[in-house]
């Protein structure tokens, strides 16, 4: 490894990998497995935005480089939505940044605002694209608890002092990757006026807002009064309308951090191709119905899977947002141990909570990005195991 850094060697290990090879081991000895370790939708994205990302490429002009922080009319188009939405008024000219999808935005985010050294606060259990994109930055991590007996909110209050005092920023990320906690304005007020207090800046991850059920809407971090002065939000077509490929999202908020992020960027890349703009501005300029009817469809999922989980005995929250199940494992296995049953014995991939940080062991993050008849099979398949007869792996 002569020429790797340091940085990418010590990147951790992708729990996950472990799985896949053994998941192509099975397919290959012909056992149908059922993977509900994705994190991605798997409908398509809608029609019209579709038919919108040819008509554009067919204009010479879109093939020339964007702007550097995204065309206008995608920024006016998140600006419209945000007003929308949330009723918050932002200046597309400078609130609004266009990223490469909000993985993109967030990697680069933490070199724009940190130096080598600086803490950052990431909940725990979390995303883990924020860990490694402190890492990559040079910062430190310090995890953020979340109150698992208590819809999952941060514990700020369990962070000892001085780690609070050095940090220059915290991630949040509601509706939740990957406990399907959702929340109301007080926990975003809460979070602002403590970023506020102890001078940090306050990153909402939003990648689930619209992804979401039982009429609960999302609320933006940016509803808090003067939010902006401390905090930015990023989101994301990746989920909401199913555009996980097309890689285009958004950093909306503080002014000086998204200068300070369009500055790295353009030093980095030169946006997104301007027809994938142009079709991400047609989706969120629209009326919502294909995302409300994509929700219908995991929700329709999610009630399936959940009845069926009481039914067994495993224990799980009913979520009102995103497209995943956050399961209690049973007594006696860790995370990987009942992970591994489920894939050698039932052919069904989860993922281990301990995959999203320590206080994720003993949780398993259960995807819904297959169809019914899917799911019928897979809670057919957990029935016949019998979770008594524990074997870790
Ligand atoms: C999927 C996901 C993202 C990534 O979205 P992209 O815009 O496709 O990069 C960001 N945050 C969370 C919590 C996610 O689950």
């Amino acid at each position: 490894m002569a020429f790797v850094s340091d940085k990418v060697k010590n990147l951790p290990p992708y729990l996950f990998s472990e799985f896949q090879r053994r998941k192509k081991k099975l397919e290959a000895e012909g056992m149908d497995v059922i993977d509900l370790g994705i994190g991605a939708p798997d409908l398509p994205a809608p029609q019209f935005v579709v038919e919108k990302l040819a008509d554009e490429a067919q204009i010479p002009e879109n093939h020339r480089y964007s702007t550097y922080s995204g065309c206008q009319e995608f920024r006016e188009a998140v600006a419209a939505f945000y007003k929308k939405q949330y009723n918050v008024d932002l200046d597309p000219d400078t609130e609004v940044l266009a990223v490469i999808g909000s993985k993109e935005g967030i990697a680069n985010l933490m070199h724009a605002v940190i130096d080598p050294g600086d803490t950052v606060l990431v909940p725990d259990p979390g995303y883990p694209v924020y860990r490694t994109a402190v890492h990559l930055a040079g910062g430190k991590n310090v995890s953020l608890p979340l109150d698992r007996t208590n819809g999952y909110v941060p514990l700020f209050e369990q962070v000892d002092l001085s780690s609070v005092q050095k940090a220059k920023a915290m991630f949040l990320n509601y509706p939740a990757n990957p406990t399907a906690a959702t929340v109301d304005f007080d926990t975003f007020l809460k979070a602002v006026t403590f970023a506020k207090k102890n001078n940090m800046l306050l990153v909402h991850d939003a990648a689930y807002d619209m992804v979401t059920f039982n009429g609960y809407q999302s609320p933006s971090v940016l509803q808090v009064p003067n939010a902006k002065e401390t905090a930015v939000e990023f989101g994301s077509l990746s989920k909401s309308f199913s555009m996980t490929g097309w890689r285009i999202g958004y950093m909306v908020g503080n002014k000086e951090v998204v200068q300070a992020l369009s500055a790295l960027k353009s030093n980095i890349d030169t946006s997104q191709f301007l027809p994938v703009q142009k079709a991400a501005a047609a989706a969120l300029k629209s009326d919502f119905k294909a995302p409300a009817a994509n929700n219908k469809i995991y929700q329709k999922r999610m009630e399936k899977l959940h009845d069926a989980l009481h039914e067994i005995g495993l224990r799980a929250n009913r979520p009102n947002g995103t497209i995943f199940i956050w399961a209690e494992i049973p007594d006696g296995y860790t995370s990987m141990g009942f992970s591994a049953k489920l894939l050698n014995e039932a052919g069904v991939i989860v993922t281990p909570g301990n995959a999203f940080g320590s206080l994720g062991e003993g949780y398993v993050r259960i995807s819904l990005s297959v169809g019914e008849d899917r799911l019928d099979e897979v809670i057919r398949r957990i029935k016949e195991l019998d979770l008594k007869e524990v074997t870790n792996g």
